[in-house]
C-alpha cells in the first residue's frame, strides 16, 4: 500500500525513525501543474520531507516546508498536517532545468513554519546550505533544534520517499557515551542505503536490510493523502485583508472577483453581494 508514514524505534536507544512513501498524493499534487522534470522531482522531495517532519508535530496543526531563492525556483513549498493531509507547489519555476540543487535554489532560505490550530505560530529560518534538501534539513535541525537528525530523500516522478533518523532527548538509562555510539552505529548503517533501495523496497524489507541485527519496532502506519485546505471561507478571509475599497474597485471593473487556488485549481467566484456580506458581517 502506498502513501504511508511509519514510525520505528530502536529498543534501548534514544533514536527514532520515520519512513514515508508517497505515490497517489504525489501524483495528484503534480497533476494540477505542468512542471519541468527537475521541479517535479524536487517537489517530491519536499513532499516526502514535509511528511517526515509532520510526524514530529505534537498538536493539531500544519507544518510547512518552504524554500525561497534567487535561483531557477523562486519558491517551492510543501505542507503536511497532523491529520495527514498534503499539498505542495512550486511557483514561477516553468523554465527550471538545472540538475544542480544549488542552481535551482541559489542564495536560498529554508523556512519551516508550524501552524497550530490553537496557539502561536512558530517559524524557523536558515540559509540553504547544502548540496541537496537532506543536507539543508540536517543543518536546520542542528542549528535551530540542536537535535542530531539525518534525512534520506528520493523521488523519481512516480514516487516520493524519505527516511529520517532523529535523536530523542536523553533518557536516564543510557550514558552519553552509549548515546553517541548508538547514533554513529545506526546512522552508519543507514548510509549504505541507495536511492534505488529507498524507492523500491517495502519498509519492512528496507529496515531488515539495514537493521536485521538491531531490535527495531515498526509502528502502525498513518495513511497520507492529497487534500487542499482551501475553502470559500478561507478565500473570503484572505480577500477581506485587501480592504473593501480595493475589492469595490475590482468589482467595478470586472463585476465579480475570481480566485483560483494555486494548489488545487479550485475556482472561487464572488459577486458584489458576497463581498458586501463579507464586510457587513464583520460589523456584528
Ligand atoms: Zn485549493
Amino acid at each position: 500500500m502506498t502513501d504511508q508514514l511509519q514510525r520505528f524505534i530502536f529498543d534501548n536507544t534514544d533514536i527514532r525513525g520515520e519512513i514515508t512513501r508517497l505515490e497517489n498524493s504525489y501524483q495528484e499534487t503534480i497533476s494540477h501543474h505542468n512542471y519541468p522534470e527537475v521541479v517535479t522531482h524536487l517537489l517530491g522531495e519536499f513532499l516526502a520531507a514535509a511528511t517526515l517532519l509532520s510526524a514530529t508535530l505534537k498538536f493539531d496543526g500544519t507544518l510547512t516546508l518552504q524554500a525561497r531563492s534567487e535561483g531557477e525556483i523562486p519558491l517551492i513549498m510543501a505542507e503536511a498536517s497532523s491529520d495527514h493531509k498534503l499539498r505542495a507547489i512550486a511557483r514561477e519555476a516553468d523554465a527550471a532545468s538545472s540538475h544542480d540543487f544549488t542552481q535551482l535554489l541559489a542564495n536560498g532560505q529554508l523556512i519551516i513554519t508550524i501552524d497550530p490550530k490553537q496557539g502561536q505560530r512558530y517559524q524557523g529560518i536558515v540559509a540553504l546550505e547544502g548540496n541537496n534538501l537532506s543536507e539543508c534539513l540536517e543543518a536546520y535541525f542542528l542549528q535551530s533544534e540542536q537535535l542530531s537528525t539525518r534525512v534520506w530523500l528520493a523521488s523519481n516522478g512516480q514516487q516520493a520517499v524519505g527516511m529520517m533518523l532523529q535523536e530523542l532527548p536523553a533518557s536516564e538509562a543510557i550514558t552519553a557515551e552509549q548515546r553517541q555510539q548508538h547514533w554513529q552505529h545506526i546512522t552508519k548503517l543507514a548510509e549504505t542505503l541507495t536511492a534505488e533501495e529507498l524507492l523500491s523496497l517495502p519498509f519492512d524489507q528496507l529496515l531488515y536490510r539495514l537493521y536485521h541485527q538491531e531490535q527495531v519496532r515498526l509502528f502502525e502506519p498513518d495513511i497520507m493523502a492529497f487534500q487542499c485546505s482551501c475553502s470559500e471561507t478561507r478565500t473570503l478571509n484572505a480577500l477581506r485583508t485587501l480592504g473593501k475599497e480595493e475589492l469595490d474597485r475590482i468589482l467595478a471593473e470586472t463585476g465579480t472577483i475570481d480566485i483560483n487556488c494555486e494548489f488545487c485549481h479550485q475556482h472561487y467566484r464572488f459577486d458584489r453581494a458576497a463581498i458586501s456580506d463579507l464586510f457587513d458581517t464583520t460589523l456584528h
